[in-house]
């Protein structure tokens, strides 16, 4: 605690806060620091959570070295302000303390597929304004990533049953284990009376390394471990784990954790070019994971993985070149693979809806508000931008509440 007052008092309270726009949703870091310093607990957990309803989770698992701390004046010359602690700190008792009612109906509904980052968000901003606010979602709890894919060491899930309580206060209503598109659709929701719908389905597809064996038994994805990863209870004793992104990173320190494998990650280009957070990949080095770099994985047996060295060579112009040493390949031996080379979403919705247009990559196409190009249907998060941040789903998702807004009091001549 005496740390917290003390970032809190070493802050320097700019009057054009760099940290407030390193941060994407412009969090009020002086103010709170300041409601902080002088014991305005309640006052400052507010506004945190009615900026952003997602805090409490964001001040433990954002990026902070990109975001806010990223951004402090004083990274120049000294130590940048830790504010996410003194945020965890408020807002962690906001969540706790906080008890809320439901607001007055203006007798408008919205539906909401998915309870992720960017599903939350939009639920608790919408029935704030008095929506009847309905969250579907195929999983059994709140949370989406947050809680089937962060692991429970570096996100603890008591706090999303905390928000699902405030949830409840506010009216809206949740329903799990329902997979919309196969059986429900969107024309069926629209049918049923909602005024506007929002897709945040994520993207839980993983992506394929399309080389032999990927179908084997020994063979999993990352995203797929990390729903459940108590499920593996027979991973053997050496697990090799091919891509070096945050998803790999947090499936290797999960093993880590929950057996006594050997863990090694495999990637095909060096530690420079790792797209895991610095600090992501420092943690999982320090939790004895093995990095192996410039491998390039060809092949997936029973027993191991078949992979050729890659070469890597500066030109004199500054260019790089990568070439694969395919004439001696060699062999790895692990019990088990695990793939984590970047996910996609999934098409349930779109290939059972008419009207709403996918790009190349499957995700939705939406406008900078979220609507897509079906009218009533709004869509935001990993399901429009790819794979981001909880923070971006959170900034991307406050203008589409706003955008649905409009749209439903046009629709209703308000
Ligand atoms: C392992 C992992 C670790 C990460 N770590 C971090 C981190 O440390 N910090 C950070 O900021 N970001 C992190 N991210 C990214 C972050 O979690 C995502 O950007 C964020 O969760 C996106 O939110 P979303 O609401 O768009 O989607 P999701 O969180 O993916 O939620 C989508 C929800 O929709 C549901 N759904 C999907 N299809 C349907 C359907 N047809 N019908 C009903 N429900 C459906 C899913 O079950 C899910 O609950 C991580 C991602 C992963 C995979």
């Amino acid at each position: 605690m005496a740390d917290i007052i003390n970032e809190a008092q070493r802050c320097l309270k700019c009057k054009k806060p760099m940290c407030k726009e390193g941060c994407p949703v412009k969090t009020e870091i002086p103010q709170i620091m300041e409601m902080f310093l002088a014991g305005k607990m309640d006052e400052a957990g507010e506004i945190l959570f009615e900026n952003n309803p997602l805090s409490a989770l964001c001040s433990l698992i954002c990026p902070h070295e990109k975001n806010c701390m990223g951004h402090c004046v004083l990274n120049r010359k000294g130590t940048p302000i830790k504010f996410y602690e003194v945020e965890q700190y408020v807002s962690g008792f906001y969540l706790d303390k906080a008890r809320l009612s439901k607001p007055k109906q203006n007798g408008f509904r919205l539906a909401i597929i998915g309870a992720g980052p960017a599903g939350l968000t939009l639920a608790i901003i919408m029935a704030k304004k008095g929506y009847d606010v309905t969250i579907i979602d195929s999983k059994d709890k709140i949370g989406g990533v947050l809680r089937y894919g962060i692991p429970e060491f570096r996100l603890p899930k008591s706090l999303l049953d905390k928000l699902l309580k405030r949830l409840y206060e506010l009216g809206i209503k949740f329903r799990p284990n329902t997979l919309i598109g196969p059986t429900i659709t969107i024309d069926d929701m629209f049918s049923d009376g909602y005024d506007a719908i929002f897709i945040g389905t994520g993207v839980w597809n993983p992506n394929r390394l399309r080389i032999p064996g990927e179908s084997l038994g020994n063979v999993h994805f990352a995203i797929d471990y990390l729903k459940n990863p108590d499920s593996y209870d027979n991973l053997g004793d050496h697990v090799v784990i091919i891509g070096a992104g945050n998803v790999a990173m947090d499936a290797a320190r999960t093993i880590l954790r929950k057996t006594i494998a050997r863990v090694d990650v495999i990637f095909f280009r060096g530690r420079e070019e790792v797209t895991a957070l610095k600090e992501e990949l420092e943690l999982a080095e320090v939790d004895g994971v093995h990095m192996n770099y410039y491998l390039n994985t060809i092949k997936i047996e029973d027993d191991g993985i078949i992979v050729e060295k890659v070469i890597k060579k500066e030109n004199e112009d500054g260019t790089v070149e990568y070439t694969n040493d395919s004439a001696n390949p060699f062999k790895i031996n692990a019990s088990s693979v695990i793939i984590a080379i970047g996910q996609g979403p999934l098409a349930n919705i779109v290939k059972n809806s008419k009207q709403i247009d996918t790009n190349k990559k499957g995700l939705i196409e939406a406008n900078a508000k979220g609507q897509t190009t079906r009218e009533g249907v709004f869509a935001a998060g990993d399901v429009v931008s790819g794979a981001k941040t909880v923070v971006d789903a959170v900034a991307a998702t406050k203008l589409v509440a706003e955008e649905i807004d409009n749209y439903v009091r046009q629709k209703h001549n308000m």
